[in-house]
């Protein structure tokens, strides 16, 4: 692999804090009552610091900021620009860089937003999930309906012109028509991306524990996968083009750097649990908030993992990735990057993948068709 022939990368910052603990969460989330918040910051300012002119790191241009979480927006304005002015800073950019700010409807405000603003975010993302006070109370979110509609009218009083809002089907709860009022309200707000998830129920969570004892009324299979084809029918109709198995986006809005991702394209990621893909290497940070901005304090990287990978593995790794976008992977430039051709390394495996329909190849490209995006595991399952 030309591993390093192209020296673009995208930079993640993580915030591990929330103001609770949704009860379906499993993301690397902490309330911060329990946390130093104030040290965790410190601690991102000096990883930055250090990772900036670290060899390997510094032969990389970056194209997009992606301050996620959590919730990035329990910091006040002060803390949040001084972070992406450090970042823009220290690290060399492309012009115009993409850079995202998650956040949660209760924890925006108009003076937040113009502040994120003049600091260069140009994309905004809020945690929406539903439309409906009924649903939002199951989930456990801590906004209400009505939070989530000042928010999106204030982001645009501030002068975002690119908004993500993400939502989430297959709920407790929920049926057909509450999913449909959901979707039609967000398209009233005209965002120019939607990240829309069905809800998955995640190991060690309440909602696992909820459903061990039969008590989490989730619909059934046949209406949420009536509630997917409703959100291709409706979104479809709202202008909106699928990209990549759960993201939907106005033409030219796509998440650039989430594109990064999907294309196994090169990353440096900050702050507790995240996770680098930087020259080959995997590497993660330490998890628990608090350990990590001791280590980092104590002159320490703030890894807890480094992993080689192997050619073949980050060839799997770019395909299953890869297979979550809608128009899928190029055949050549997997061949100039790995020097490997799916159909020949995956052999038997992935023609009975095409002879089901669930994976299709042209003269040079290999995608999962719309059709079986529903099934789009399956396909992943094989070849990963
Ligand atoms: S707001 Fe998001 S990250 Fe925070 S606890 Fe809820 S689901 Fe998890």
């Amino acid at each position: 692999m030309r591993q390093g022939a192209n020296n673009q990368a995208g930079l993640y910052i993580h915030i591990p804090f929330c103001l609770s603990k949704c009860p379906y969460c499993a993301f690397n989330s902490f309330t911060p009552a329990d946390q130093d918040t104030t040290a965790y910051l410190n601690a991102l300012h000096l990883q930055m610091c250090r990772l900036a002119t670290h060899p390997q790191v510094a032969k990389h241009v970056f194209s997009t900021i992606f301050v996620g979480g959590g919730t990035p927006t329990i910091y006040s304005a002060q803390q949040l620009t001084g972070l992406i002015s450090t970042a823009l800073n220290y690290f060399q950019f492309t012009p115009q860089p993409e850079i995202t700010v998650e956040s949660n409807p209760n924890s925006l405000n108009l003076e937040l937003l113009t502040s994120l603003r003049e600091a260069g975010v140009n994309r905004l993302s809020i945690g929406v999930q539903s439309f409906s006070d009924k649903l939002l109370v199951r989930l456990g979110r801590s906004h209400s309906v009505s939070q989530a509609e000042n928010a999106l009218e204030t982001a645009r009083k501030a002068g975002f012109t690119n908004l993500n809002i993400d939502l989430m089907y297959g709920l407790p709860g929920q049926d057909f028509e509450d999913w449909r009022q959901t979707l039609e309200t967000a398209c009233q707000y005209r965002p120019e991306h939607l990240a829309v998830y069905e809800l998955t129920v995640e190991e060690k969570t309440p909602f696992a524990e909820m459903a061990a004892g039969g008590i989490l009324d989730l619909p059934n299979e046949d209406v949420v996968a009536d509630m997917a084809e409703l959100t291709l029918r409706v979104l479809s109709g709202a202008g909106f083009v699928r990209y990549e198995i759960a993201n939907f986006t106005q033409p030219g809005k796509e998440c650039r750097h989430n594109i990064n991702y999907w294309q196994n394209g090169q990353y440096l990621g900050l702050g507790a649990g995240a996770v680098s893909y930087i020259m080959g290497s995997r590497i993660s940070n330490i998890c628990d908030p608090g350990s990590f901005a001791r280590h980092v304090k104590a002159d320490n990287d703030g890894f807890c993992s480094i992993e080689c990978l192997c050619r073949e593995k980050r060839f799997r790794e770019t395909v299953i990735m890869g297979l979550r976008m809608t128009k899928g992977l190029s055949l050549v430039s997997l061949q100039e990057r790995f020097d490997l051709d799916p159909r020949e390394y995956y052999g038997s495996s992935l023609r009975r993948l095409q002879d089901n329909h669930l994976v299709e190849i042209t003269d040079d490209n290999i995608y999962i068709p719309a059709r079986a995006i529903a099934v789009a595991n399956q396909a992943m399952k094989e070849l990963v």
